[in-house]
């Protein structure tokens, strides 16, 4: 059966119902000429229903005025009935009347089949929110209702809700799944008032298994779609039916957002995703290769822990960048697997996919900082302490190595120190990078945050 016709059945065994309860008609009179009935179609202004036999049509022909207020009673409006039987149905033209904005709705469950649990990698910054999605594609409607997820752009809110969405359309092809996100929900909330066709929107929406609405800030100060949302929400929460819900922060925090649905929201559970921490991007680089088929080997360790390091604020920057290197190793590199060099000269010039800001020397003190674990006010006072008098040299090495400050600048930069403390401190530096390894490699640790 198609969601269609599931949709035409389902508000016509609501108006029959209503029609048997009615009392308006004698019940062995239900059951003979009006229980055997469909409805077949159904348009802005009409709604056709069809019989077995003539009899049962001259029949409900003759109720017409009952059948019309019975169908109002469910859809909120007046359509005239035609009414065919079997026979004369099928040789109608097959053209369905029902609104092309349902059909839509219905046929197209807009899940995108790319995103599953299976490529989805898991780790501390997003372990609650995999937890908690899985849960309620396991048990729809059981455990957390709404399940809210919200976090900064490309962080895997996408991908989690399309997760849901593919495994429970696998798991259970009879629940009616869709995804759709809060401008979209805007966008087919305003055409179908154009439409006059709102209520079958509403019933088509109330039909859904399990809801999945992506970027509900969306919502925020749309006034009619923050009513029917409301409306279709509470529906389906009451049927037990599973909503998932995503925004770029929580929820309390969407401005525009109406208290009463805020506080709905608040009834359920809400999970935030954060960046991923530098394992998980690491796995998650790899994953990404296991899927474009990517020999492991072919990116060095060193490469990936660079990628990792920068670009880890965002899985999308994240996956930008691999996909450049691999573009990049494609077009300009010769040799069989990406080196360090390969990948500097791949990212050159590249600050705009690199989530960093550009290099100051503000940002050699907060990298040199955080390395150490000091504060940058720590590296500029006038402590002497060694571990914060070894920071501030490597901090005014790195600044002249890397940006050129005259010493004079330099030592402005560092608590106004003379000119002769910041030669001294840079040479001191340089002549420790020759002798002692371990130095040399946390400095180039320390640079590989920098870029
Ligand atoms: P958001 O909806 O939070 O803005 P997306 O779900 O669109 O982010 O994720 C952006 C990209 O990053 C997508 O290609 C997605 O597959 C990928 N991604 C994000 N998190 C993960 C993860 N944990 N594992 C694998 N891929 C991820
Ligand atoms: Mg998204």
């Amino acid at each position: 059966m198609t969601y269609v016709e599931t949709y035409l059945e389902d508000i016509w065994s609501k108006t029959k119902q209503f029609m048997k309860n009615s009392g308006y008609v004698d019940a062995i009179v239900y059951d003979t000429y009006f229980d055997e009935s469909s409805l077949k179609d159904l348009s802005e202004s009409k709604a056709v229903i069809v019989v077995p036999t003539q009899i049962q049509k001259v029949i409900l022909l003759q109720e017409t005025g009952f059948i019309v207020s019975s169908l109002k009673s469910v859809l909120d409006k007046d359509v005239d009935c035609d009414i065919y039987t079997q026979f004369e149905f099928a040789k109608r033209p097959s053209a369905s009347l029902v609104h092309p904005n349902i059909i839509d709705n219905l046929d197209e469950d807009g899940v995108l089949s790319f995103y599953t649990f299976d490529n989805f990698v898991v780790g501390p910054s997003n372990k609650e929110s995999h937890s908690a999605a899985l849960a309620c594609a396991y048990n729809p409607g059981k455990f957390y209702n709404p399940l809210f997820i919200f976090g900064n752009s490309g962080l895997g809110k996408t991908h989690l809700l399309n997760s849901i969405g593919n495994y429970v359309k696998k798991n259970y092809p009879d629940k009616r799944v869709l995804y759709t996100s809060g401008a979209d929900f805007v966008t087919r909330v305003v055409s179908s008032i154009k439409d006059n066709s709102i209520e079958e929107f509403k019933l088509s929406m109330q039909m859904v298994d399990v809801l999945l609405m992506d970027d509900i800030q969306f919502l925020a100060g749309k006034e009619k779609s923050h009513e029917i949302f409301f409306y279709i929400f509470n529906d389906l929460v009451n049927n037990r039916r599973q909503i998932v819900l995503t925004s770029d922060r929580h929820p309390q925090e969407i401005k525009g957002l109406e208290e009463r649905l805020i506080s709905r929201f608040s009834s359920g559970l809400s999970v935030g995703v954060d960046s991923p921490e530098f394992e998980t991007s690491l796995a998650i680089l790899k994953k990404k290769m296991e899927y474009q088929s990517v020999d492991p080997t072919f990116i060095e360790d060193d490469v990936l822990a660079y990628i990792a390091t920068n670009f880890s604020k965002d899985v999308r920057k994240l996956e930008g960048a691999l996909n450049r290197l691999l573009f990049y190793s494609i077009n300009f590199s010769n040799s069989g697997r990406i080196d360090f060099k390969t990948a500097v000269s791949a990212f050159k010039g590249q600050t705009a996919v690199s989530d960093k800001n550009e290099l100051s020397a503000n940002k050699i003190k907060r990298v040199v900082a955080d390395y150490y674990g000091l504060t940058k006010q720590q590296l500029i006072s006038k402590s002497r302490t060694k571990n914060i008098a070894n920071a501030r040299h490597i901090a005014m090495y790195l600044c002249r190595k890397h940006l050129d400050l005259p010493f004079i600048k330099i030592g402005e930069e560092f608590g106004k120190r003379d000119h002769s403390t910041v030669i001294s401190s840079c040479d001191k530096v340089d002549k420790q990078c020759k002798n002692d390894e371990v130095f040399l490699l946390a400095i180039k640790e320390i640079e590989r945050s920098l870029i």
